[in-house]
């Protein structure tokens, strides 16, 4: 495709959606490809808008037509799938295209497009990510434990495949997680399209290379250990959650 596709993963309440619309609002040629699910809306969701809702069967009836470049079952109940017509959308326009989707989406497509460029978003502990999902949940009017502790016991499990990102990013902060996905997508278009890089922002390529996995050992190891994965073999060593639940 003409623009560049990025895949964007990480455990549900990281904050991934929150920095692809913040990165959509600086950032100007990106499209975020609207998945498909058989889940229900939450809170404000609107159909079309964060996702097209379906029902399982139509969902089944669009895998055999091949609509999808992939699908998956997520949290073991419920289908989300990227349509290809999203991506030929994208390629039509000449824009870079968002894929919000989880790991095995990720590597259905880096097995099928390799020259993606992937980036794993990282909460900066289980304490915060519980509070961020509770939090949703919360404000969606949906407190719900048992999903909650679920969503947790996940989070470790896509955690562990952060290995085959390119880039990681650790949603501390939002205006500095926000920066370093910009300094990303800029940076890839200097690359490989050979765009300018204004003057202004010619630390782009310096916070970039900072985010690459190969040079995030450091920042990483922590955040690893606070999840119980050890940052060698990328495995889980501790049962999740042992740290004590304050909020
Ligand atoms: P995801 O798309 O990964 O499931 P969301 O973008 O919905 O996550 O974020 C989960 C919650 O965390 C939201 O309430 C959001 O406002 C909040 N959030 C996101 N990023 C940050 C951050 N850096 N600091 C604090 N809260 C954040
Ligand atoms: P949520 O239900 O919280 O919006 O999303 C749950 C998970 O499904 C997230 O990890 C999200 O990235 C993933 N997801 C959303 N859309 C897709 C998709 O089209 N394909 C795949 N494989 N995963 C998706």
């Amino acid at each position: 495709m003409a623009g560049i596709l990025f895949i964007i993963s990480a455990p549900s309440g990281s904050g991934k959606s929150t920095l692809v619309s913040e990165l959509r609002k600086q950032v100007s040629g990106v499209d975020f490809s609207v998945s498909w699910t058989t889940r229900a809306p939450r809170g404000s969701e609107e159909n079309g808008r964060e996702y097209n809702f379906t029902t399982r069967e139509e969902f089944k009836r669009m895998i055999d037509a091949g609509l999808f470049l992939e699908h998956a079952e997520v949290f073991g109940n419920h289908l989300y799938g990227t349509a290809r017509s999203s991506l030929d959308q994208a390629r039509r326009d000449g824009h870079d295209l968002v894929l919000d989707i989880d790991v095995q989406g990720g590597s259905q497509v880096r097995a099928k497009m390799p020259e993606a460029v992937s980036i794993f978003v990282l909460p900066p502990s289980p304490k915060e990510l519980r509070t961020r999902l509770r939090n949703r949940m919360r404000a969606e009017g949906m407190v719900d434990d048992a999903e909650l502790y679920r969503r947790l016991g996940e989070a470790t499990k896509e955690i562990e495949n952060y290995k085959q990102y390119g880039y990681i990013l650790i949603n501390d902060f939002l205006d500095r997680a926000v920066a370093q996905l910009e300094a990303i997508v800029l940076a890839e278009r200097y690359y490989r399209n050979g765009e300018a890089i204004a003057y202004r922002q010619r630390r782009v390529l310096e916070v970039a290379a900072a985010c690459l996995q190969v040079n995030s050992q450091e920042r990483l190891k922590p955040v690893l250990e606070a999840f119980g994965i050890d940052g060698e073999s990328g495995q889980q060593q501790l049962p999740f959650g042992d740290e004590p639940d304050d909020d």
